[in-house]
């Protein structure tokens, strides 16, 4: 029998619930397979065409879709791949039904939100449960009890418990324990309005995690249990983190698996031994300064991988890192030097557009000239590519046609098959693509591999015509597609790192297997420091 858990939210957003979900569902994955779904109440097909600022990195999966960011949470806590049907979002599931009804499926019935609608949503729940031979299915149901758009989730939820079975459907509700400013102690009253909320609904949690600034006191998870008839020992505290992988061992130290084992009648018993050596690292003195060049550097969150597949290299190299984040716009007019005062590598990570992009070559130009580690990451090899033409190769003016369709050498120019392509959504090259690796480069020797798969997201490529005028002033081009004409790695030589990819490497790494180009980018840094 296929147990299912489903997390929600109340009180705010931003809690964390992605991450909450996701520490609950590692400390299942050791003995069973544990399949995540998001459900997202937006409009929207998928994020693909959203502002990251609005909502955070758009994360892309091995078979192209582009999703919710937690989906990064799910893949580095859950060490799974995920495919696009485990993302549903209100736009997906309207864009379905719409279909099912013109075709007749529903033929002389009136089409409804509740039963249809509901009844679409539990069948793509089961059906995802069945297809990728799940033992736990973890749902996490986007937004805040109480908001309009997530209310058909809910009420799946409600009949999913009803159709597979009390035991075998377990609720986590998450949410907020504030301290207010003055009052100077935790009030559950925020608590108890919420889950009261969720049982208008017909939802009674099973266990409420708490988030908090400390852990709650013994008080208030007495008062929380009355309020919202729940054991005390399903009432945890989901306290203020510096590092989420933390927080599984603080659900675990709080005996979580004892309430959901029971109820579920599971048997999960994970053995924490290495997480915990990666997390619980001695104090670390060794501070490296890292530069994040982009322009949404106001909000972290739009380069979550990023920062995350930085943090797993320098956890495995027993340095810490301090981000430094760049706003290239400002870089345009103001000094490059002052703007890298003090830093001691460099990534340009994904972009698109215009703005900040001549700030982002003249950070990489100089890197490039000063020695500094850098590391380029799809739009951050586009624009390596442009700084080398117009400044080693000496093509003025050299230009991706994404900003500048008239360019005399447009080094950077669309792909052939994208030429054509109006629509936004989803059109992009999109997902895992393998790469053919050059013997000997520096890439090849971090991958240990002479052939590797890194997950996609972009429009333009680095123009085959140009491959040999670059090639022949220097440029290393180390890794292509399998076909042989799309540059998928560069790196120069007589640099201690400098290396870019048409790639997003930081999309697959986990804390348990860093990103190899993330790893060589640390090391670089932490070499050249010796010296
Ligand atoms: N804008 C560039 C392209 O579409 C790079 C995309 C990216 O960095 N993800 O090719």
């Amino acid at each position: 029998m296929v147990k299912y858990i489903i997390v929600t939210g109340g009180v705010l957003s931003g809690l964390g619930k992605g991450v909450a979900a996701a520490s609950i569902g590692h400390l299942l994955s050791y003995d069973y397979k544990v399949i995540p779904i998001k459900c997202d109440g937006y409009l929207n097909v998928d994020p693909g065409t959203m502002n990251p600022v609005e909502h955070g990195e758009v994360f892309v999966l091995d078979d192209g879709t582009e999703v919710d960011m937690d989906f990064g949470h799910y893949e580095r806590f859950l060490s799974t791949t995920c495919t696009g049907r485990q993302n549903l979002t209100m736009g997906k599931v309207f864009q379905e039904l719409r279909v099912l009804e013109r075709k007749g499926e529903f033929l002389g019935k009136t089409v409804q939100f509740v039963p249809h609608g509901v009844n679409h949503i539990v069948n793509w729940w089961e059906d995802v449960a069945t297809k990728r031979e799940a033992e736990v299915v973890l749902i996490e149901i986007g937004g805040t009890v109480g908001d309009m758009e997530n209310e058909l989730y809910l009420e799946a939820a409600r009949r999913l418990r009803a159709k597979q079975g009390n035991e075998n459907v377990f609720f986590i509700h998450l949410t907020y324990v504030p301290i207010p400013g003055g009052v100077n102690e935790q009030k559950s009253k925020p608590t108890q309005q919420s889950v009261s909320m969720l049982m208008q609904r017909g939802i009674i949690p099973d266990m409420i995690l708490c988030r908090s600034t400390d852990y709650v006191s013994e008080n208030i998870k007495e008062k929380i249990s009355i309020f919202c008839n729940i054991d005390k020992t399903a009432v945890i505290s989901a306290i203020d983190v510096d590092d989420v992988y933390k927080i599984p061992l603080i659900f675990e130290s709080q005996d979580v698996l004892n309430v959901i084992n029971k109820k579920l009648g599971l048997n999960a018993k994970p053995d924490l031994v290495e997480w915990k050596k990666l997390v619980e690292k001695k104090e670390l003195t060794n501070k490296l300064r890292v530069a994040i060049c982009g322009k949404y550097t106001a909000l972290e969150d739009s380069y979550a991988s990023v920062v995350e597949a930085l943090n797993h290299a320098a956890k495995h190299n027993d340095v810490s890192v301090e981000i430094v984040w760049i706003d290239t716009e400002s870089v345009e007019t103001g000094c490059v030097v002052e703007a890298l005062k003090n830093i001691q590598g460099v990534i340009v990570p994904g972009g698109f557009g215009s703005r900040g992009v001549e700030g982002k070559i003249k950070v990489i130009k100089y890197c490039r000239e000063n020695k500094i580690p850098y590391l380029g990451l799809c739009y951050g090899l586009q624009l390596a590519v442009i700084d080398f033409a117009r400044n080693v190769c000496g093509l003025e003016g050299a230009h991706t046609t994404e900003i500048d369709k008239e360019t005399k050498s447009p080094v950077i120019d669309i792909l052939p098959d994208k030429k054509d392509v109006k629509n936004l959504g989803g059109t992009l090259r999109l997902g895992a693509y393998d790469a053919i690796l050059l013997k000997g480069s520096m890439v090849s020797d971090l991958y240990s591999a002479g052939v590797v798969s890194e997950r996609h997201r972009h429009r333009y490529e680095v123009n085959p015509s140009y491959h040999d005028l670059l090639i022949d002033n220097g440029l290393k081009i180390s890794g292509y597609s399998p076909d042989g004409r799309l540059a998928e790695f560069i790196e120069l030589e007589d640099h201690p790192f400098f290396v870019a990819t048409q790639a997003h490497p930081e999309l697959k790494s986990s804390l348990l297997r860093p990103a190899p180009l993330f790893m060589g980018l640390v090391t670089a840094i932490i070499e050249t420091e010796r010296k």
